[in-house]
């Protein structure tokens, strides 16, 4: 198939970008490098640099592109506290841009990378594609709207879209890691402290309602989550919006990550206990039994795996 790639110069759309090529399709990126590296896109993808806005039309304009997976967005939750309009606009506005080029140039099909945080503080877990959503922060809600517009291009336009709803991702495929400029997730930090880069691991909050304390959250290897996409993009039917959740099923506190972390490095990583951070439920696990059932998806790496593959990234560069 004929792919558009937006935001593949990130860390998610890179690997699968590098993953749809593996699998014989052809790959176009569309990034603005606003935060992504020119040199994350893999070799045989071709990189158009612009937004949505400016550069969706042209670039799917009498391509004969055949789908679109969407990973282009602004994803860091304490920024979309501080600044909701941009997160409104660079996520919801962006996206609705897409939507109408694709809808112009007779794209009928779209991967759309959505989160966990569209579900908020959940009532129960694991949390499942029918719990109620709840988001506690412009970035959740911002991808929120995006699920709701694809639902409606699907209701009213005959798209055929499947939105991922993401837990915590970590790991590498080969080239493609984890690189931002502004590093908040806990395993890339904790390996960035083994590397003797910065300061000691801040934990964040060690008196939840937990085993040890600390949170726990969902782990996924970009490899698996990868392969998920490519089973969404031939699971997308015409007039249908779908959501699945990507995640192992399972929880590991932020205690036990660091153990791994420990264990892969063979390094003392220096620690201290911090106060929590705003807005961390105390437990975050997906249910993955739909896209298990529906698609046939099962993660095949485990944590140490993940920690693995993210520290031979982090020491190859
Ligand atoms: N965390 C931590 N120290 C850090 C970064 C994260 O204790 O330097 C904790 C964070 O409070 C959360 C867990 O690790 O409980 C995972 O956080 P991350 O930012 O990786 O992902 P999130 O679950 O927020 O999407």
């Amino acid at each position: 198939m004929k792919l558009l790639v937006t935001g593949g110069a990130g860390y998610i759309g890179s690997v699968v970008s590098a993953q749809l090529l593996e699998a014989g399709h052809e790959v176009v990126v569309l990034d603005d490098l606003s935060t992504g590296h020119e040199d994350a896109v893999p070799e045989g993808a071709r990189l158009v640099r612009g937004t949505l806005r400016e550069s969706a039309a042209d670039v799917l304009g009498g391509a004969g592109f055949d789908a679109v997976l969407h990973f282009a967005a602004k994803s860091l939750v304490g920024e979309s506290v501080e600044k909701p309009g941009l997160y409104w606009d660079k996520n919801l506005g962006e996206s609705l841009a897409l939507l109408e080029a694709m809808r112009t140039a007779g794209v009928g099909r779209i991967v759309f990378s959505s989160t966990a945080a569209t579900y908020g503080e959940p009532e129960s877990t694991p949390i499942l594609e029918t719990d109620p959503t709840r988001p506690t922060n412009p970035y959740g809600a911002s991808k929120l709207a995006i699920d709701t517009a694809l639902a409606e291009y699907a209701r009213l336009h005959g798209l055929g879209g499947v939105s991922l709803r993401y837990f915590n991702v970590a790991g590498a495929h080969g080239r493609q890691g984890e690189r931002h400029a502004v590093e908040t997730h806990l395993i890339p930090n904790v390996l960035r402290a083994a590397l003797g880069e910065g300061a000691a691991v801040r934990v964040f909050g060690e008196d939840y309602p937990t085993p040890d304390g600390t949170c726990l959250r969902d782990y996924i290897h970009v490899a698996d989550l990868g392969r998920a996409h490519l089973l969404a993009l031939e699971a997308c039917a015409p007039g249908v919006h779908e959501i699945f959740n990507l995640g192992s099923g399972t929880g590991n506190s932020v205690r036990e990550v660091i153990e791994v972390c420990r264990t892969v490095t063979g390094r003392d990583i220096p620690v201290e206990a911090g106060p929590r951070r705003a807005g961390d439920p105390a437990v975050l696990v997906a249910s993955s039994e739909k896209i298990r059932a529906r698609l046939g998806w099962k993660p095949e790496h485990d944590l140490t795996a993940m920690v693995s593959d993210a520290w031979t990234f982090l020491r190859s560069r």
